[in-house]
């Protein structure tokens, strides 16, 4: 038996195309959401990422600009743009390109972006929010695990589930949502003790890790739903975290990389920075 795939593309695109309509509706009600992104530096993945998120607001008819500095930009330089576009009412969400150089205290600059207009969702008013259980912006990569999981049918409620990886931007996050759907959950990372029993308990298995081929088809409840977040380059190829051709002979249900996750995460932050406009408007 093989796997059913789980077409995250195809799920991003069905997500952008109800978003521009939902643009198109806000606009002719005279509001124009926009985005700002900030790069720092000129690291040529973060490169690929603000030009593609600079593409989809073009396709969903989102104002967005660029704000690309140099990597000498010093702290206080960044953190006087930041609250500059803080006060500016053409702009409803702010995304800071992680990450930073060295020099820039991250944690420093995410504090100074209003929690209004964090789409990331890493502030901590943000991630307080999630905990508590609380409406508030949901970081892009665990909104789409949870979108990819919701697409399967599969109800989370009463299940296993099992996250491997606790990063703050998918790992931990990730658990809170499963968690607020009422699965139990289990959170794996570098230091747990006996990963593959803790994984073949899993109805639902998510992984973030970034290590090529860390969960074999053996280490999968069969019927499992796999959700792979991973993203590695091995020979030119990008590549899973889950060993996807041992996986998809066990898994009920798998994601691909690339095709997956990764087309989910900057559908869901167009879906923040709509919401973060709406949210405005109404103060
Ligand atoms: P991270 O490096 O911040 O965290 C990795 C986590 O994996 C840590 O919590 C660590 O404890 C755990 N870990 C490390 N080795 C382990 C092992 N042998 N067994 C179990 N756990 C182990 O990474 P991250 O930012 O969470 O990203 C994880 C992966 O997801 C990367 O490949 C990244 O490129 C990818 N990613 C993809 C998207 C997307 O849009 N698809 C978004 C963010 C991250």
């Amino acid at each position: 038996m093989s796997a059913v795939l789980i077409d995250g593309k195809a799920i991003a695109a069905q997500i952008r195309s109800d978003l521009a309509k939902q643009v198109r509706e806000i606009k002719a009600g005279g509001l124009v959401p926009g985005l700002a992104v900030v790069m720092v530096g000129d690291d040529p993945a973060s490169s690929v990422y603000v030009n593609m998120k600079k593409r989809v607001c073009e396709e969903l008819g989102i104002y967005s600009e660029q704000h690309l500095l140099p990597a000498s930009t010093t702290q206080d330089e960044l953190l006087g743009l930041v609250r500059q576009l803080n006060s500016d009412p053409s702009i409803h969400g702010i995304l800071v390109q992680l990450p930073l150089p060295g020099h820039i205290d991250e944690q420093a600059v995410i504090a100074e972006i209003s929690p209004r207009k964090d789409v990331d969702g890493f502030h901590a008013v943000s991630l307080g929010s999630l905990v508590a259980g609380q409406p508030g912006f949901v970081p892009c990569t665990p909104a789409g695990v949870m979108r990819l999981i919701k697409s399967t049918g599969v109800e989370v409620q009463g299940k296993e589930c099992v996250v491997v990886g606790r990063s703050i931007i998918v790992g931990k996050p990730t658990a809170l949502l499963l968690l607020q759907e009422s699965g139990t959950v289990t959170v794996c990372h570098s230091k747990t003790v006996d990963l593959a029993a803790k994984c073949r308990q899993a109805d639902i298995l998510v992984v973030a890790v970034g290590r090529p081929g860390l969960i074999k088809g053996d280490m999968i409840k069969p019927g499992a739903v796999v959700i792979d977040v991973g993203i590695n380059r091995v020979e030119g190829r990008l590549v899973g975290d889950v060993e996807f051709e041992t996986a998809r002979e066990v898994a009920g249900y798998i994601t691909p990389v690339p095709g997956g996750v990764g087309p989910m995460t900057i559908a869901m932050l167009m879906h923040n920075t709509v919401q973060a406009a709406l949210m405005q408007r109404q103060d």
